[in-house]
């Protein structure tokens, strides 16, 4: 049993400052130096979870092998970490709060009003320490989603700081990542803005052991003193973090201004082993040093927020990297898209991946991009929505079912090729109702799947109500398109493949879930050096 000891990652000034990536990335660092540390998010909004969110509210939902649709953050922090995360990794108001309501529906708070002091605190408190009680971990770090004097985020300052007297400074410390803006008219880095959000967090009784200042220029050693000196903290734990070129060089740019040792420093434990960093490093260098470039046409309808596909872009660098690829993106928004104009739009790509999406919206964009990558041999991958809308391409233009569908988008079709699972049939809720999580597929030998995956059993994360129709199945296969990957249990098809296309490959499930630095997806592997030889023969 270890014991776990807490650090907290608060945010000041502005929002997206990169909290989850100066958390990965001090993960990452104290992991290397023989550490187990897991880190978990907490969203002060009242959404139960971020799955009923559309994507330009709040990014990509991320799914964990157990089924949480979660804050996109808990993919940086597997992407960087390389363990998985569960639903105990990311939580909400809206999640703190049903518990405890629940709780008061069943008496167990014995006649007492219940109130945010204790009842929301405690409860907050027992979800951060959940993870730490598992005692897998000897450092739990905590990010608080938001931004210090927000109202919501008042209840999560105070357990910090109800923690952090319980538990020791030395047992539990905050780190507070703010802004030093550089304003050009004047020549000049600011700290007033980090004195400001400083004191508030001190007006509500938590004094940041820590501060990592996100900055465009060097922060000099007397805007440190002068940080340090107003905000109470030493000149050595006034971090900056300039900005990168990549997030993957955070862990680096972190280890040079001694975040981790820092850290390790104020919670008493050794500092002797140092990070390597050897394979991330190697990920890096090969991420950096391209030797050839492929152009992937991303299809999908929430093109605008490039952080709704965040998961599928990061795959892509981690499967460029193994390539030595670079891989950029040309993002196409499916509601633009027609028959008439798929050429033009699509012209020069190396391949083309069809995205994830709820909704009629866009699905002809879709299609029309599936025809153009089948029919002009562009290897093509499509996930889940991208898998089903591949199943309704071909079941129109090459079985002539020109009324093939899905039940998603139109009621009493003629031909259903994708339906709503048998189990999706009672369901009326719409939060975590949908096949999620892990599960198991088999894949035939004889595929391109397994000779990217080299693997018979897989398991992969799901999002979806729908499927592929298997009373379409045996018309499809002798059409020259495979069921190459099938749930053993339920015979659901979970992959699709055509054997005659250069690369042509369909999953209902989401393969950008699993990919890590490294780790890379094998598919996204495949499929970028599908790519590369399509670029080499054009
Ligand atoms: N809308 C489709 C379904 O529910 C696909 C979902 C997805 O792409 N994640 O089955």
């Amino acid at each position: 049993m270890k014991n776990t000891k807490y650090v907290f990652v608060t945010g000041g000034v502005t929002s997206s400052l990169g909290k989850g990536i100066i958390a990965a990335s001090l993960a990452k660092l104290l992991q290397e130096r023989g550490y187990s540390v897991t880190i978990q998010k907490l969203d002060p909004y009242i959404n139960i979870d971020p799955g009923t969110l559309n994507p330009y509210e709040h990014g990509e939902c991320y799914v964990t092998d157990d089924g949480a649709e979660t804050d996109l953050d808990l993919g940086h922090y597997e992407r960087f970490l390389n363990i998985p995360t569960s639903q105990a990794n990311n939580v909400t108001t809206g999640r703190i709060y049903q518990s405890v309501i629940n709780k008061e529906r069943k008496g167990e708070f014995l006649g007492k009003t219940v109130q945010v002091i204790p009842h929301i605190t405690d409860e907050i408190k027992h979800r951060i320490q959940i993870l730490g009680k598992t005692g897998d971990y000897d450092i739990v770090i905590t990010e608080i989603g938001g931004t210090v004097g927000d109202i919501e985020s008042l209840p999560y300052v105070e357990a910090v700081r109800q923690m952090q007297w319980e538990l020791g400074e030395d047992n539990a410390i905050v780190i507070h990542l703010t802004l030093v803006p550089y304003l050009a008219a004047a020549g000049e880095l600011k700290t007033k803005p980090t004195q400001h959000s400083v004191k508030m967090l001190m007006q509500s009784g938590v004094s940041p052991n820590i501060l990592v200042c996100r900055c465009e220029q060097e922060i000099n050693d007397s805007i440190k003193r002068k940080l340090a000196l107003f905000c109470n903290v030493k000149k050595q734990d006034v971090i900056q973090s300039l900005d990168a070129e990549t997030i993957y060089d955070v862990p680096n740019l972190m280890f040079k201004e001694g975040l981790d040792y820092v850290v390790l420093d104020k919670l008493n434990l050794s500092t002797r082993k140092q990070p390597k960093l050897k394979a991330w490093n190697n990920f890096v260098q090969k991420h950096k040093n391209p030797t050839s470039t492929v152009e992937i046409g991303l299809i999908g309808k929430y093109v605008e927020l490039h952080d709704s596909y965040k998961s599928i872009t990061e795959a892509f660098i981690h499967a460029g990297a193994t390539n030595e690829t670079k891989v950029n993106v040309r993002w196409i928004h499916s509601e633009e898209l027609t028959p008439e104009n798929a050429a033009s739009k699509l012209e020069g790509l190396n391949g083309v991946l069809v995205a994830p999406g709820f909704g009629e919206r866009g699905i002809e964009g879709k299609i029309a991009a599936v025809q153009m990558a089948r029919e002009n041999n562009i290897p093509f991958f499509g996930i889940c929505l991208g898998m089903q809308m591949a199943v309704i391409e071909y079941s129109r233009n090459v079985l002539n079912l020109a009324a093939a569908n899905s039940t998603e988008m139109a009621e009493n079709l003629e031909h259903p090729v994708i339906n709503l699972m048998e189990e999706q049939k009672e369901v009326t809720e719409k939060g975590g109702t949908m096949r999620l999580g892990a599960w198991d597929c088999k894949i035939s030998k004889d595929s391109k799947v397994f000779e990217a995956y080299n693997a018979e059993m897989i398991s992969e994360r799901h999002r979806h109500r729908y499927e592929f129709n298997n009373a379409y199945l045996t018309q499809i296969e002798a059409a020259g398109m495979k069921a190459t990957g099938v749930n053993p249990k339920t015979g659901l098809v979970e992959i699709v493949e055509i054997p005659t296309h250069p690369w042509f490959v369909g999953v209902q499930y989401h393969p950008e879930y699993k990919s890590t630095v490294l780790n890379p997806h094998p598919l996204f592997v495949d499929f970028i050096k599908a790519a590369k030889t399509q670029a080499e023969n054009n």
